[in-house]
């Protein structure tokens, strides 16, 4: 388990475009809640580590050494949104950061405050947490752009190495790998199930497109199966059981072990089709808890279930590596750079973020005092501009009033 001293040091980056306006307002909150929660029993000491654009002016490279030595050192730290360098050879520094600490689970919790506009019809049902695999498939970085001949030799290949017998494949075509793992599948799991068993959460549901891509999101699914069911016999009941119950013993014996399950209050681990989750989950976001999925479906619904409860402006997220306890982390959303030193940027996303760091310290007390503060405010209509576009009557606020007003809402 993690030790977390009672005045941890927390590296932050700062970020570029509007980091610059939400990353001290998000400092505030945090340290006015961990203040109230522990008074000077507990403080945190943050200290500034570079990256993006400011790395570079002070020191020519985007993402310093030191930067990496400092999260590694500190092992939990935050980070406003960072603009990706054109040219350069670097694909995207947060995938670098990714990539050198092994943070294998990006985490997204889906809660909705009341008051802040949402299109969907019962939002407070709305209790959902993302585990994204964040290290392999498609989006692993493994593509390649043939030209005519390199094409020609790989249908080839294709053809008769692999016993592909019939593929479309015209002059020059591109290719990417999905490369998915056991040991990949199994880890975001576990995350995924020890998290629902620690927060009492009724449910995973594996999200996957295993009935076209077998292999590879259909292994994922099934390594996901083996986990729960062996790993995790005691704590969890899988839908595949219960299918396996039903034709061994019939329906009734089947739908009554399920209700025993629940009973016994164990996390039911069920699966479903991408396409059909993303139906699913705006029509039923109650039939959904924690979501155990690979990268790419990852990403599309992470982006789907934050637009049903007021968008990237108010999403946190975290980036971790369970095993070896770093952690990052950050907005979700970009750098905003057509209102960046506006006061426009509302930086409850990167709040939100530093609740979710605290949680993970295990200084519950003071993420509920941001938390509770935060609903507050969004009960009382105070919002910033994002969101104050939607809200007839609302009251605008910027940056850092909408932070103070975090602050002075703690009780
Ligand atoms: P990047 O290139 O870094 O992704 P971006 O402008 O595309 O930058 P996004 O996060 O993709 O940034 O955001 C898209 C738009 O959403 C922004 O241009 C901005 O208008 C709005 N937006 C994003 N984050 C916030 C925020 N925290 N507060 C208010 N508006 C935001
Ligand atoms: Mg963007």
């Amino acid at each position: 388990k993690l030790v977390v001293p009672d005045y941890p040091t927390i590296p932050f980056i700062e970020g570029d475009g509007i980091g610059k306006d939400i990353s001290l307002p998000s400092q505030r909150v945090i340290d006015a809640a961990v203040a109230k929660a522990y008074g000077d029993t507990k403080k945190i000491t943050w200290k500034e580590v570079l990256a993006g654009e400011k790395a570079y002016h002070e020191t020519g490279s985007y993402l310093p050494d030191e930067t990496i030595e400092a999260f590694k050192e500190y092992l939990i730290g935050i980070k406003g949104p960072l603009q990706t360098p054109v040219g350069g050879g670097i694909r995207s520094l947060n995938v670098a950061l990714r990539q050198t600490l092994d943070l294998y689970v990006c985490v997204r919790p889906v809660r909705w405050f009341k008051g802040v506009p949402s299109p969907i019809r019962y939002p407070s049902m709305v209790d959902m947490h993302i585990f994204r695999e964040n290290t392999e498939d498609i989006y692993a970085g493994i593509e390649y752009m043939m030209g005519e001949e390199e094409t020609k030799k790989f249908r080839d290949f294709l053809i008769n190495e692999m016993g592909v017998d019939k593929i479309r494949f015209p002059e020059s075509s591109s290719f990417g790998v999905k490369p998915i793992s056991k040991d990949g599948s199994e880890r975001l799991t576990k995350a995924a199930i020890e998290y629902a068993i620690n927060r009492q959460l009724p449910s995973v549901t594996i999200v996957h497109k295993g009935n076209i891509m077998k292999f590879t999101e259909g292994a994922f699914k099934n390594w996901s199966y083996d986990l729960a069911e062996t790993e995790f016999a005691e704590q969890t009941f899988t839908w595949r059981q219960y299918e396996t119950l039903k034709k061994d013993k019939g329906e009734l014996d089947a739908n009554k072990a399920l209700d025993e399950a629940k009973k016994a209050g164990k996390v039911i681990v069920k699966d479903c089709i991408t396409d059909a989750f993303l139906q699913e989950s705006l029509l039923h976001p109650w039939d959904h808890s924690v979501i155990a999925t690979m990268n790419l479906n990852g990403d599309y619904v992470s982006d789907q279930l934050a637009a049903m409860v007021g968008g990237i402006g108010i999403s946190p997220g975290a980036n971790i590596n369970y095993q070896s306890g770093y952690a990052i982390f950050e907005a979700t959303h970009g750098t905003a750079p057509n209102i960046a030193g506006t006061g426009k940027a509302n930086p409850g996303s990167l709040i939100l973020s530093a609740v979710m760091m605290l949680e993970y310290m295990g200084w519950n007390l003071a993420a509920e005092h941001v938390y509770d503060a935060m609903e507050h405010v969004f009960a009382k209509r105070k919002v910033t501009s994002d969101l104050h576009a939607q809200m007839e009557g609302a009251t605008l606020l910027s940056t850092s009033e909408f932070a103070d007003a975090i602050i002075r809402n703690m009780h």
